[in-house]
């Protein structure tokens, strides 16, 4: 059964040990010490909030790291990526056939369907999409939280720095690489005259 003086029952007022204005004074007492303790409230929008460098605000895309693989498009769960291509021939010099290439037209994220998952960002091979901290982007329109690709281009000036390497991290495996290369013996260098016939 539950005690009623949890729950201001009779008994409230007089404290666990049945004095009179204990629970009063009690009180009295968390009220002091919230009034004369720092207030952690922000006055935002006149004091920018402290957010963390990684932030999941808005998402950037760098355009030309883009090779419209589609992966994004593809295992975003919300589908509200939209990317539209076409093919462009390259002449590539002294190749028997021009390269075909992809171009993209269209890349537009809708954020008023995304979840902020940031599988896209996980997924794409390229590093053509970034996690920016902004996330001043509210409207009026739900229509324009549709960002087409120079919106989502424009995020990228907002996007922080990568982290610096972990000193005690793994080197990365193209320094290892080329530790291993630099480590292996020269060959023998090659005197011009060797591969003629002595005789001749
Ligand atoms: S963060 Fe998630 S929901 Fe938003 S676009 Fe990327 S994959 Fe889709
Ligand atoms: S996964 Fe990356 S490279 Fe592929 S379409 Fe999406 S943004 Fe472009």
């Amino acid at each position: 059964m539950t005690d009623p003086s949890e729950h201001g029952g009779p008994t409230c007022g007089t404290g666990d040990r049945g004095l009179p204005g204990a629970g009063l004074v009690k009180g009295l007492a968390v009220t002091l010490k919230t009034m004369t303790s720092r207030s952690t409230t922000q006055q935002y929008p006149d004091v920018a909030p402290e957010l963390p460098p990684r932030s999941r605000g808005v998402i950037a895309l760098s355009e030309e790291n883009c090779t419209v693989c589609m992966l994004c498009a593809r295992e975003c769960p919300d589908w509200c990526i939209y990317i539209d291509s076409h093919k462009e021939e390259v002449a590539v010099p002294g190749a028997a056939r021009p390269r075909q290439r992809n171009v993209l037209d269209k890349f537009d994220i809708d954020f008023s369907l995304c979840m902020y998952c940031g599988i896209c960002i996980e997924v794409c091979p390229f590093d053509a999409l970034y996690w920016s901290p902004e996330f001043e982007y509210a409207e009026y329109d739900i229509k324009d939280l549709l960002h087409d690709k120079d919106h989502l281009g424009q995020w990228m000036a907002t996007v922080p720095p990568p982290p610096a390497h972990d000193p005690n991290g793994e080197p990365a495996k193209e320094e290892t690489a080329a530790a291993r290369k630099a480590a292996r013996p020269a060959p023998p260098a090659v005197r011009p005259d060797a591969d003629q016939d002595p005789a001749s």
